[in-house]
């Protein structure tokens, strides 16, 4: 619960909250003000044939002598028919306008959500669970809908039913509100009992589905299930399962029963209400004074009838409306998130094929955001200066977190640089249109990703407008239009996420293929570490000698044949370049490159298998030397 003093400002940020969901309405004004009008019709309406009721009763049935008056009557009979027929009309029309409304607020929604997480910069989502950013989109933005369509008709008619009908009453008779009323309390107490009881169970039910799903993403994957046999857990998972398993079957119960409870407190209610109203007739008839005729009282039941079906909905209605404006603001922190790679204001125009291709970093400080171990901003590169001139090979060289990844990231931003530039061409990377350094710039990245599509539509992804033979030279020159070939639709082979398995190798060669036809002047390239066998490795060689002719290209690089054909070679260690020049001239210095060389790279690799156990620390190899020997010469496990 929360305390009284932290009521207003929560109560404010809910209000501010509310008026920025209508917001959401704006450009659907007319159509909501049709809605209102007809929910105002369609609930309005149904109060008045309880009081057409009482002239039935009291002026065409019983009225005494010339009753009863059958020309009154069938005139009467004939409103009372129309009346519902009509409110059903448009209470139907009116149920598919608020869908309509709703479901466009909701594309509309979904649809700037997802621009707006498309811009946003890699940080987030290397923050951010993918399945939270999922959740969001689908599940949060689909929740918002409910309320948008039902939750705000139900309160909307439902006031109207409840006001109408109280004022309906009061005309018939006031003696009879004013005692009836006080029944109401008691109904209210009640309905809100049960509603919190609903809400508690619903919150319950909430996180044990919850934690459901995480026993069974954690322990159902591939490598849950490898772990939990090895380490022969798997009676220690199932326990977990079944106790949450029977946690979520009670709640289901208790939810079901709650449910009913209400229903059997508002038949009560029903039964009940009528009786206690005969006993209030008559007592306000013999001590009142006050007459009251039949049509008063069958009129009079009818109505009340009508008030508490409305009060319970919108005290439910008040817990939904808690957990959408929930939702609404899980939504909105989305999109306030600033996209923190942005336009540049003043861009610098310039044509991308008169690119040369000079690229720079000068005294560049990057940091994650994060806090090293003495409290102060973890740098993971301080002071960088590098310059690759325009179709050389620069590479990148040094021990396992050193900055190279970050270096790749910073040239095309995915990331900007917390200080000094990077540059194209002598331009600043951040004046530079984005669609500009996009189309500038390619990566090979580690992991080669591909789509749920054919090896066509990756290949295109590219470029949109390649023809066929672009992309069959393409293949070819990246040395797997034969394995494409080979495949069992050939280039419309689905391959990707559950498509056909491609190997690592053959992945990276697609991926080299892909960048080969966007054809980029400048290229970042980080060589996979994981192991291929020769064969593949040879492959993934041959695809790359071509790609890096007449192209700058900065390589993260692990392969031997790789570092010698570089131009020059940068060896990074802690975010410093600590030595720069031929492989040759670094061999000679005896520096950091002379023993990183011993250590791995001339078994072909550097940095490959450097991961854990035999990580280094200012520049040294620290420990683990004969298990490094080892590593370097077995392919690397798990
Ligand atoms: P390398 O590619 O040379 O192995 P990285 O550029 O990946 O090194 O990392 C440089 C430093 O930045 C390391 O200390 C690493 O822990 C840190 N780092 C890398 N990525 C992130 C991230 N997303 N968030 C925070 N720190 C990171």
């Amino acid at each position: 619960m929360a305390a009284e003093t932290d009521a207003s400002p929560a109560r404010a940020a809910d209000r501010a909250l509310v008026r920025r969901v209508a917001r959401l309405f704006g450009p659907y004004r007319g159509r909501v003000a049709f809605v209102v009008v007809a929910i105002l019709i369609s609930s309005g309406i149904g109060v008045v044939n309880p009081l057409l009721i009482k002239v039935v009763f009291d002026n065409a049935l019983f009225c005494g002598a010339g009753c009863p008056d059958l020309g009154l009557l069938g005139r009467l009979v004939a409103l009372m028919v129309t009346l519902p027929v009509v409110a059903g009309a448009v209470g139907v029309y009116q149920t598919y306008q608020a869908n309509l409304i709703g479901q466009r607020v909701m594309l509309d929604l979904r649809n700037r959500l997802y621009e707006h997480l498309q811009g946003l910069s890699l940080r987030f989502f290397t923050g951010t669970r993918t399945g939270e950013i999922q959740s969001r989109l689908a599940n949060d933005v689909g929740g918002v809908q409910t309320v948008v369509t039902e939750t705000a008709s139900t309160i909307l008619s439902n006031i109207v039913i409840l006001l109408s009908t109280v004022v309906a009453m009061v005309l018939i008779s006031w003696q009879l509100t004013v005692l009836s009323l006080f029944m109401t309390p008691v109904f209210l107490w009640f309905a809100k009992r049960v509603g919190e009881a609903r809400r508690r169970i619903s919150e319950e039910t909430q996180s044990s589905l919850a934690e459901m799903s995480a026993i069974t993403q954690e322990t159902l994957s591939v490598s849950g299930v490898l772990l939990a046999k090895v380490f022969n857990r798997q009676r220690d998972e199932i326990d977990r399962y079944r106790a949450e398993n029977d946690r979520l079957a009670r709640l289901q119960i208790r939810r079901e029963m709650v449910g009913r409870v209400f229903f059997a407190l508002v038949g009560t209610f029903f039964s009940i209400t009528p009786a206690l109203i005969y006993l209030a007739a008559g007592w306000v008839d013999a001590r009142g004074g006050v007459a009251i005729t039949s049509g008063t009282v069958v009129a009079f039941t009818t109505l009340q009838t009508r008030l508490f079906f409305p009060v319970g909905q919108l005290l439910q209605v008040s817990v939904e409306v808690r957990s959408s404006l929930a939702l609404f603001g899980r939504v909105f922190e989305y999109l306030d998130l600033p996209a923190e790679i942005t336009e540049p204001e003043h861009p610098v125009m310039l044509d991308p094929e008169r690119l040369r291709g000079h690229v720079a970093l000068r005294d560049v400080f990057f940091s994650y955001g994060e806090a090293g171990n003495d409290g102060e901003q973890a740098w993971a590169l301080q002071g960088v200066d590098l310059r690759v001139e325009p179709g050389q090979l620069g590479a990148l060289v040094g021990p396992s977190g050193a900055g190279k990844t970050t270096i790749s990231y910073l040239v095309p931003r995915l990331y900007d640089a917390t200080r000094g530039s990077i540059e194209l061409d002598g331009i600043d990377v951040r004046r530079l249109p984005l669609a500009t350094l996009a189309g500038t710039i390619g990566m090979v990245t580690q992991e080669s990703y591909l789509f749920h599509a054919s090896v066509r539509d990756n290949l295109r992804y590219a470029r949109p407008d390649a023809t066929d033979d672009e992309l069959e030279a393409a293949a070819r020159t990246a040395a797997i239009h034969d394995r494409i070939m080979a495949l069992s639709d050939g280039y419309d082979t689905t391959v990707g996420e559950r498509g056909y398995r491609l190997s690592g190798g053959e992945k990276q060669r697609l991926a080299i293929a892909r960048v080969i036809l966007k054809d980029p002047r400048v290229l970042i390239l980080d060589e996979a570490t994981s192991a291929l066998d020769t064969t593949s490795e040879r492959l993934v060689q041959q695809a790359l000698q071509p790609l890096m002719v007449e192209r700058t290209t900065l390589a993260i690089a692990h392969r031997l044949s790789t570092i010698l054909a570089a131009d020059v070679i940068f060896v990074l260690d802690q975010g410093r370049v600590v030595e720069r020049g031929t492989h040759d001239e670094l061999l000679a210095t005896g520096g950091l490159y002379a023993q990183l060389y011993d250590q791995q790279f001339s078994g072909g690799l550097v940095e490959a298998r450097c991961e854990d156990g035999f990580v280094m620390a200012s520049g040294r190899i620290l420990h683990h030397e004969r298990e490094a020997d080892e590593a370097a010469r077995e392919p690397a496990v798990g």
